[in-house]
């Protein structure tokens, strides 16, 4: 890819947004162009169409979307695939008519069905019932997805669609509503550990099985995929290999130094039983993840501290 190439990072301010601007200006990528929801609300088609015909832009990655953990999903599905579907249309559609030849679409694990073999082969889209906790965010996910999948057959376009395992790191949310499990977990023990609690409450029975990505190898992974001149097709981004909530909070528990019990809330709901990637496809071209676990969650932390805990939490920290 042209280190000229103007490259719109949409959601820039997100997770998922700011890993790739860090990556990029670390790949000397230049030419990115980004603009908080302020200036350009991805929600308005109008002004979605105008930004488009003014900026001339070569490559969009689509990381804006309407995210949120399982009681966030579970509580606001129409919030989830309304904001999402109109993201993405608005989005792909605007990108087409200013003739962007590349966009990379980003969704979710989730888009697979519920009882699924595992790991999860991209050929298992659609092939049985969704998850309810996240059905109308999956949805939401798939409709992009297949928006990429039939503009590249209609008209030539290259949109490419990556499909991340459950991400972590720096800018995640920390609010514990609407978060997901593990910057929700890194929270709790933190503060029970600041405020010397006996106890560590993790929702649900710990015996679900999660696999976690840093976000820096999303990033990572995309720029390979933009590199490899990839032109079409969905590809799981994940590490390979998943473990239990349980044993997620106790890896946590160790990072953070909190040494009191875990307590397990069976009043919250497990969702999906398990959702490992089969992560083959982007390995056979070459690309695997690089961040171990502990070591991305103990970087998480430090970052956790400094931004949102203050000064004197920094002093209880073992990292
Ligand atoms: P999911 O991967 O879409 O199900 O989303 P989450 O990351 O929100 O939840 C993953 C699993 O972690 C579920 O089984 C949750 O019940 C469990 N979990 C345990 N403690 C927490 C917590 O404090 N917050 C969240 N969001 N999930 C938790």
């Amino acid at each position: 890819m042209n280190k000229q190439a103007r490259i719109f990072v949409a959601g820039h301010r997100g997770m998922v947004g700011s890993a790739l601007v860090r990556r990029l200006n670390a790949e000397g990528y230049h030419n990115v162009v980004t603009r908080s929801r302020a200036e350009l609300d991805l929600k308005d088609q109008a002004a979605v169409n105008g930004f488009f015909e003014r900026e001339k832009i070569d490559v969009v990655l689509l990381a804006a979307a309407r995210v949120g953990g399982i009681l966030a999903n579970a509580s606001q599905p129409g919030e989830f695939i309304y904001e999402n579907l109109v993201i993405e249309t608005n989005v792909i559609h605007a990108a087409f008519r200013a003739q962007v030849e590349r966009l990379v679409f980003f969704g979710s694990s989730c888009i697979y069905p519920k009882q699924c073999p595992q790991p999860i082969r991209e050929e298992y889209l659609l092939t049985s019932p969704l998850e309810p906790t996240n059905d109308a965010y999956a949805i939401a996910k798939i409709a992009g997805l297949k928006l990429c999948e039939a503009y590249n057959r209609e008209y030539n376009t290259q949109y490419v669609s990556l499909m991340p395992t459950n991400l972590y790191g720096p800018n995640d949310n920390y609010d514990l509503n609407s978060s997901h499990v593990l910057p929700a977990l890194l929270r709790k023990a933190h503060e029970a550990k600041v405020d010397g609690s006996a106890t560590l409450t993790v929702w649900g029975s710990g015996t679900p099985r999660r696999e976690f990505l840093h976000v820096d190898d999303l990033a990572a992974a995309t720029l390979f995929v933009l590199e490899h001149n990839v032109t079409e097709g969905l590809f799981n981004v994940g590490v390979g290999e998943d473990l239990s909530i349980r044993e997620l909070a106790e890896c946590i528990c160790k990072v953070t130094g909190f040494e009191g019990e875990l307590v397990f809330d069976a009043s919250k709901p497990d969702g999906t039983p398990r959702k490992l990637l089969d992560v083959s496809r982007l390995a056979q071209m070459g690309w695997h993840a690089t961040i171990g676990l502990e070591e991305g969650i103990t970087s998480t932390y430090r970052e956790f501290v400094e931004l949102h805990a203050g000064s004197t939490a920094a002093a209880v920290m073992h990292v």
